[in-house]
């Protein structure tokens, strides 16, 4: 019997080995992440009253080198895209535009209207814009209105939602986080006409319970600033990004625009709240 056992197993190996040439040629292979650079910006202006210490200097880049940085841009060939071209690649796994680049701009600071709008429209190029609805018009001098919002709509420019009034949602409750997610997305779509997709985590801080929030809110990507270029697919509600500082010199933008990890030694910035760091915390 054992013999014949064991002639049994060969036997069953050797079909499945026959039947393995005449199987169906395999799917076409998943594809499971794209690089796609995507730079965070928020001040764009000079130093100057309110924005003249080291650490809001991480939150600054000036006119003069942020022109550079669109120069470099444009000369190495690159495509500014927005939300609604990566939602695509990230559902379909189709290909981006080659050399695509995002550039995001987070708070809504007038400054993002009166500067960094002409400057990319003069260029052709696109910016994203993620904006919280509390704020709009209610910082005359410091925030954008609500005319500087459809105005760069109009004009081909992104705006998508960055929460009504910017708090650490991690720290929130669920009602006030549930809040925060729909009515900004709310308030845009009657302002713009138009579905809102996108989403930025305010300060980059988000767990489990924010991506889960932002999807149920009809959110479908989310904008963190986890730093790196490779974006997966099965996470389009934790896009990485990379910061941009005052600091950084055209070259340092040129490292972060495409070594994978984003340039990770560059960068000085506020750590977020993370899968990783919470789990760090409870060890
Ligand atoms: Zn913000």
């Amino acid at each position: 019997m054992i013999g014949i056992v064991a002639s049994i197993t060969v036997c069953v190996h050797a079909v499945a080995a026959l039947l393995g040439t005449e199987r169906p040629a395999p799917a076409k292979a998943r594809i499971e992440s794209i690089v796609l650079p995507v730079m965070m910006y928020h001040h764009v202006r000079e130093p100057g009253p309110g924005l003249a210490d080291a650490a809001s200097l991480r939150y600054a880049v000036s006119p003069v080198e942020f022109e550079k940085q669109l120069e470099y841009l444009q000369a190495q060939g690159y495509t500014t895209i927005d939300t609604h071209t990566l939602d695509h690649a990230i559902r379909t796994g189709d290909p981006l535009p080659p050399k695509s680049v995002m550039l995001t701009f987070d708070d809504g600071w007038e400054t993002q209207f009166t500067i960094v709008y002409p400057l990319l429209k003069a260029r052709g190029m696109v910016g994203v814009f993620f904006v919280h609805t509390g704020a709009i018009g209610d910082r005359p001098g410091a925030a954008m209105s609500w005319d500087d919002v459809c105005r760069m709509e109009d004009d081909g420019m992104d705006i998508e939602s960055h929460t009504v009034t910017h708090p650490s949602l991690p720290q929130v409750g669920p009602d006030a986080l549930a809040r925060e997610l729909a009515d900004s997305r709310s308030t845009l779509e009657a302002r713009l006409g138009r579905p809102i997709t996108a989403l930025a985590y305010p300060f980059g801080d988000f767990t489990d319970r924010e991506v889960e929030a932002a999807r149920v809110a009809g959110y479908r990507i989310a904008f963190s600033t986890e730093v790196g270029l490779v974006q997966r697919l099965d996470e389009p509600l934790e896009v990485h990004r990379t910061i941009i500082t005052f600091a950084d010199t055209t070259d340092d933008f040129a490292i972060k625009l495409t070594e994978r990890d984003g340039g990770r030694a560059l960068l000085d910035y506020r750590p977020s709240i993370t899968r990783e760091t919470r789990a760090a915390s409870v060890q």
